[in-house]
């Protein structure tokens, strides 16, 4: 049998390809960066086209690198942002760009969803989670209601996995972990649930594609497909699923409850159950990459992007230098140089507004107690502790709201190559932090390991927990616990006092965006 597996991570700045063996092994890399337009305030747009490009090329990146043959690839497969939507014809083809989840324009219509479900607490009890206008279905209500003529156009609409599957094999499908963010966690048992809400809501079920699991066999790759990608024709293409349950896979905590926590350019902590929650506090349930089992996730938008936005305003001239080759290694140098707890310096890190813990559009990002002793690194380690509050906040919930203990901490994502970072999170939260190999591509890692199941190698998705390893330790610091408890009650007590305030600054400032665009 062939030994090497494919696996894409489609993200919103770009696509990360990996060459894996069915052990999880990785033995290539390749990366390719494309652009999120922003046509209007709140809108977030991509060609799906550049999604394909990244795709191929570095498809034929890791051949030329590694010199495996296309003989030997076993199978291709795809994890993806999320909660994309790109409204296909009858022949196959895009009509417009694609939507993507970063996108909030569909407000007004899932705030009527909510009303007309005797609003957001009774509509998350039932769907799994509250809506806002970056969901799903109130974007296929915008596209109904404004572009009436795309909608009416509209043979089927694909997710950003469901439009690669379909470059790659021809096949319009969505598998489940992509569906479930649309019509909710329990569509396979509570069809009722539904077709209620899509009769309600107005969307006709027939522009839903074919849902498959993850593990699933969708097809083989078309000739046009296999020559762009350099691969031989036929080669299967596996499901796969959204980007947060790969990346789940990835961490190797696929067992029941177990939680893993993600610090890429946005973060998340996730639990794998086969019980079926029910989301607040900007907490999700959608379906896991194994068949049989959710995934409760609970997203901080920003968590990466601080460290990015603090290295592009305060690290300009160090990321010109030609003597840095990664400005996140050297503040991560600058980082350890400061006490813990930033002289009590406090960031919170809401730069886009936040999800979980507190889901809240208008909130914003503060530095608290800044005082004229600090220095650019307090503000640099402020951030770092910044995030690692709000992951201790949203570990907070998921353990008392949703009582899933998480004693240890699996970290995965680009963050979890920062070794300070790392000691921080274990002695903001006192839990020990674990990393595994390769943390930055455990979600194309994780992809891969979804369609080693579906290959066969693996009866289940239970048997991968031995296939991910550890690679990394830290053990919380008891002498830092005393000052960041301190700090991280100041720091939930930032929200409470200071939300009004966010809130009638960031409305008056949205509705002034909105006025200016419309006049241009
Ligand atoms: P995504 O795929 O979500 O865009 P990644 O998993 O690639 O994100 O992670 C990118 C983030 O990883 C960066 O924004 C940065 O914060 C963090 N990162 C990468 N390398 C390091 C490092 N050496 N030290 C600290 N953070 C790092």
């Amino acid at each position: 049998m062939a030994e090497y597996i494919v696996a894409h991570d489609v993200g919103t700045s770009g696509s990360k390809a990996v060459l894996v063996d069915t052990d999880g092994r990785v033995w290539g890399k390749a990366f390719a960066p494309y652009r999120v337009y922003y046509p209007r305030a709140d809108w977030a747009e991509q060609q799906p086209e550049d999604w394909w490009s990244a795709v191929s090329s570095t498809t034929r990146q890791l051949l030329e690198r590694t010199a495996v043959k296309p003989g030997d690839i076993a199978c291709v497969v795809y994890s993806t942002q999320m909660l994309g939507i790109i409204p296909m014809d009858s022949a196959g083809e895009p009509l417009r760009p694609a939507i993507i989840w970063l996108d909030n324009r569909a407000c007004d219509q899932a705030c009527r969803v909510m009303r007309r479900f005797a609003g957001p607490r009774i509509f998350a009890t039932v769907a799994g989670a509250t809506l806002c206008g970056k969901d799903g279905i109130p974007k296929l209500m915008w596209l109904r209601e404004e572009e009436p003529d795309t909608y009416g156009k509209m043979a089927s609409f694909l997710d950003v996995d469901g439009y690669l599957i379909h470059r790659s094999t021809g096949e319009m499908v969505m598998d489940w972990s992509g569906a479930s963010v649309f019509v909710g966690l329990d569509f396979k048992k509570r069809p009722w649930l539904h077709d209620i809400f899509l009769r309600y809501i107005g969307i006709d079920e027939g522009k839903f594609p074919r849902l498959v699991r993850s593990i699933d066999r969708v097809g083989g790759l078309t000739k046009e497909a296999a020559s762009q990608c350099g691969l031989l024709e036929g080669t299967p293409v596996i499901a796969g699923a959204g980007d947060a349950p790969c990346a789940a896979v990835g961490s190797g905590a696929v067992g029941e409850g177990d939680g893993h926590v993600y610090l890429g350019t946005s973060g998340w902590v996730g639990v794998v159950t086969s019980r079926m929650p029910t989301g607040t506090c900007g907490v999700a349930a959608v379906h896991s990459a194994d068949p049989d089992k959710a995934f409760l996730f609970a997203e901080t938008e920003t968590a990466g992007a601080c460290l990015q936005w603090i290295a592009d305003q305060f690290y300009r001239a160090e990321q010109r230098d030609p003597q840095v080759s990664n400005v996140f290694a050297l503040m991560d140098e600058k980082v350890a140089e400061v006490t813990p707890g930033s002289d009590y310096l406090i960031f919170t890190p809401w730069l886009y507004g936040e999800r979980a813990p507190v889901d809240d559009c208008y909130v914003r990002s503060t530095f608290l107690n800044l005082s004229a002793s600090h220095t650019r690194e307090h503000l640099l380690r402020a951030v770092y502790e910044g995030v690692a509050y709000n992951i201790r906040w949203i570990v907070e919930i998921v353990e008392d709201k949703f009582h899933f203990p998480l004693p240890v901490l699996r970290v995965i994502g680009g963050g979890a190559r920062s070794e300070p970072w790392m000691r921080i999170l274990a002695d903001v939260t006192h839990k020990r932090v674990e990393t595994v190999a390769d943390p930055q591509e455990a979600g194309a890692v994780g992809a891969a390991l979804v369609a080693a199941v579906g290959l066969g190698v693996y009866p289940d998705f239970e048997s991968l927990k031995r296939v991910v390893k550890v690679d990394r330790t830290v053990e919380p610091d008891a002498a830092n616990a005393a000052t960041y408890d301190f700090l991280f009650q100041s720091y939930k007590e930032v929200y409470g006092n200071l939300k009004g305030l966010y809130s009638r600054l960031n409305q008056r400032r949205s509705a002034e965006a909105s006025l200016s665009k419309a006049k241009s």
